[in-house]
């Protein structure tokens, strides 16, 4: 089997790799019909997240099960399985409060940029689509659910959006993209989308974005508090990861407002008292994307959502690296790869 390994900055190999084998009695491996680029594959990919050695990469991933351990008793060979970045059992205590992804049993998937992979945990991790194979144009979409569309989830549950809310989402990647979706889900009124990429800002409107901000930083701050009569926003996504973003969202709350952050951070740090001074809630971290697998999949299915619209670039695995240059270079907004 071939699949994807970085070996250091903006050089990623598509080469000969060790088939996956079930290892542990609760294993599952699975047949992926489609794979993906992540947004934060690119901070190894660009250097800024130093990696030790080659590192087999791709952490989105949905398939037919091949193959159980012998200790699996919910998922069967055949089934159309979505699993999330995290593996969870299911069951500890942090799974039951709805914390998959911080379960005691966690596992930061890798080796999904392939034709196959090995899944820990796979009773806790993977939900088997209802009603059997879905159709493959479904595929893109229910990828998406794995991550992006999953953390999108959670950062628009996390910013506490409620029916008539006033949202906005920081940040136009595919997960910010996914939380404008999530958010017009949950029933925000109006939801401004903080995006300078005039194809961005078309899927953020079609996704339900209300309103268009191209700045950013404090002419950004501005004109939110412009367009909410100076009081700011209820809910906060923020999806990017730096401390500019990080703090546009936090001046763009209003006081008692929720900030949600899912952007992976790196070199944010905040200031005690301008947070003691700000008044908001702030919640976020690795998204649970298990607890949301079961609702994002119906949504999917009944054609309520469709997510898979953020991949704008199909390419055969074998291109992996063409897909790491395209959204490098912000030519694409998310790779989507078919073995
Ligand atoms: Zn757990």
């Amino acid at each position: 089997m071939q699949g994807t390994v970085l070996y250091g900055p903006r050089d990623v190999r598509f080469e000969d790799c060790p088939e996956p084998k079930i290892m542990e009695p609760t294993d599952a491996v699975i047949r992926l019909p489609a794979t993906c680029v992540c947004g934060s594959d690119l901070w190894p990919y660009r250097g800024a997240q130093e990696i030790k050695g080659p590192t087999p990469m791709g952490h989105e991933y949905v398939g037919f099960v091949e193959e159980v351990g012998r200790a699996v008793t919910s998922i069967k060979p055949g089934q159309f399985v979505i699993g999330s970045f995290a593996t969870s059992d299911n069951t500890c205590p942090h799974c039951q409060y709805g914390y998959q992804s911080s379960c005691v049993n966690r596992e930061f998937m890798t080796r999904a940029q392939a034709p196959f992979l090995r899944v820990p945990h796979a009773d806790g991790t993977l939900v088997a689509t209802p009603g059997g194979t879905p159709p493959d144009d479904l595929v893109p979409s229910l990828l998406a659910a794995s991550d992006v569309l999953g953390t999108g989830w959670f950062a628009a549950d996390a910013a506490n959006v409620k029916p008539g809310a006033t949202v906005v989402v920081v940040g136009d990647g595919a997960v910010g993209l996914l939380g404008v979706l999530s958010a017009r889900q949950m029933g925000a009124e109006r939801i401004i989308a903080m995006s300078r990429h005039e194809s961005r800002q078309k899927l953020a409107r079609e996704f339900g974005a209300t309103d268009i901000v191209t700045e950013r930083g404090d002419e950004g701050i501005t004109r939110i508090k412009d367009l909410t009569k100076g009081i700011g926003a209820d809910s906060v996504l923020e999806c990017v990861g730096t401390q500019e973003s990080m703090m546009q969202a936090i001046q763009s709350t209003r006081p008692g407002g929720f900030v949600s952050y899912v952007g992976v951070p790196h070199g944010v740090s905040l200031d005690g008292a301008q947070l003691f001074f700000s008044h908001v809630h702030l919640h976020g971290g690795p998204a649970p994307v298990r607890r949301y697998l079961p609702q994002l999949i119906e949504l999917i299915l009944n054609g309520k959502i469709n997510p898979g619209k953020v991949f704008d670039l199909v390419l055969p695995l074998d291109r992996v690296a063409e897909g790491y240059r395209a959204m490098d270079e912000r030519r694409a907004i998310k790779a989507l790869l078919r073995p």
